[in-house]
């Protein structure tokens, strides 16, 4: 059975996901392999291949059609599994260092084949056993800088960029999003999942009209700001990471979007680890957040400078203007993140995982402040250090 020339989808299995990377000589037909499906089980199948002779692994990911949420069953477009695909490809043009090797994919059975990053730990998983990751924020600060840059209008013709722009438009993820990140938290919507403990600080949300007006500015940012390839998912569990390596994975929400949203996702994500580590721990946090930054605008500014192709580049005041711009984005976009994580559908272990309740709503109230916080004061702060300061008080 070919399994390639399938016209039309099908769910592999274990035995059909070897069939295809043997047809497709990813891994030879006489090797013996042993496949494990290894995926956490929403969205996607993520198959786990690996040759027993020469150790090689190989992972098959596909998209189902539906997600599977809080029991109900909806609908998700496999188009997504393309966009995922053809953003680790784009995004490998320019920094292939930090993204797994593509080895195939195919549109049909909504696959992307590609290298089995296994050696290495999800970095929320890793930060949660309190590991230090000494290369995350400069990794991750070079690829937001690298692939923003490259995909915005700051590098490419305005034909080359907008048809990538149509190429990436991901609606159907984008209102994911759009609900769960920027709407329902600042709603008292049946999407939201938070401890009767907390319902005093998520209707303290609700009625802070001020918050709910800058959430409102943040979302129309997201939805109108076309100005670069985002990853669109860029948390914690979406990169994998050892103390030599850093590796991004899952961009299926990728679309052109405001360049701070992928900026501010991670940073949020760092910030629940500020939270809920003491000590030499929590420096090591806090400096990750500083140099995320640092690194990301120092990378940006060389490519600015060096290979921008926009006349205005060159204006007095542009540049500085255009930061302050990410910056604040940034900072907002963070914030959001810190909320609906706290209060919204889909919830990080970092304040899940606390096993004392009284602690752990404490963290989540600090979270929900601190989110609360960096939305509002997003436009008066200016440098990192300002941040790093106000998350020591807090
Ligand atoms: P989803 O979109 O369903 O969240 P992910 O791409 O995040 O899927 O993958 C889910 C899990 O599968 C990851 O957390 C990781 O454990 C595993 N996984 C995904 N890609 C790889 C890879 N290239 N190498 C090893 N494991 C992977
Ligand atoms: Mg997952
Ligand atoms: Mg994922
Ligand atoms: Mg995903």
């Amino acid at each position: 059975m070919a399994i390639l020339e399938k016209q039309k989808y099908e769910a592999l299995t274990e035995e059909t996901a070897v069939q295809l990377v043997k047809e497709l000589n990813i891994i030879p037909e006489s090797a013996q392999v042993t496949c494990q499906e290894i995926g956490d089980g929403n969205l996607n199948y993520v198959f786990k291949i690996r040759d027993e002779e020469t150790g090689k692994g190989v992972i098959v990911k596909q998209a189902l059609p539906y997600a599977k949420v809080v029991g109900e069953s909806w609908p998700l477009t496999l188009k997504r599994a393309t966009i995922e695909a053809n953003a680790l490809k784009k995004h490998g043009e320019f920094v292939p260092n930090l993204v797994p090797k593509v080895y195939a994919t195919d549109e049909n059975l909504a696959i992307t084949i590609m290298e089995d990053l296994s050696h290495l730990t999800i970095a929320r998983t890793g930060l949660i056993n309190g590991e230090a990751y000494p290369k995350l924020s400069g990794d991750i600060g070079e690829y937001l800088a690298r692939t923003l840059f490259s995909t915005s209008d700051l590098a490419l013709h305005p034909f080359e960029k907008k048809a990538l722009a149509v190429e990436f438009s991901n609606p159907e993820l984008c209102k994911i999003t759009e609900d769960l990140i920027f709407t329902d938290p600042f709603f008292d919507h049946d999407t939201n999942d938070f401890e009767p403990e907390l319902r005093g600080a998520v209707e303290g949300l609700w009625e802070n009209n001020q918050l709910r007006l800058e959430a409102a500015k943040l979302k129309k940012s997201f939805v109108t700001e076309a100005e670069a390839l985002l990853h669109g998912d860029l948390h914690s569990g979406s990169i994998f990471a050892s103390e030599t390596e850093t590796k991004v994975i899952d961009p299926e929400f990728a679309f052109y979007g405001p360049i701070g949203f992928d900026i501010g996702l991670f940073l949020g994500n760092l910030v629940f680890q500020v939270i809920v580590r003491e000590g030499e721990k929590k420096t090591i946090v806090l400096d990750h957040i500083e140099n995320t930054w640092n690194v990301f605008s120092s990378v940006l500014s060389q490519l600015w400078e060096k290979e921008s192709v926009e006349p205005f580049a060159k204006v007095p005041g542009y540049k500085e203007a255009y930061f302050q711009k990410i910056f604040s984005d940034t900072l907002g976009f963070a914030g959001c993140e810190l909320i609906r994580r706290t209060i919204g559908l889909s919830h990080v272990k970092d304040l899940d995982g606390i096993e004392d309740s009284e602690q752990r709503i404490s963290a989540k109230k600090t979270a929900l402040a601190t989110g609360t916080a960096l939305i509002l004061k997003r436009n008066e702060m200016t440098a990192i250090e300002e941040v790093i300061t106000f998350l020591k008080e807090n």
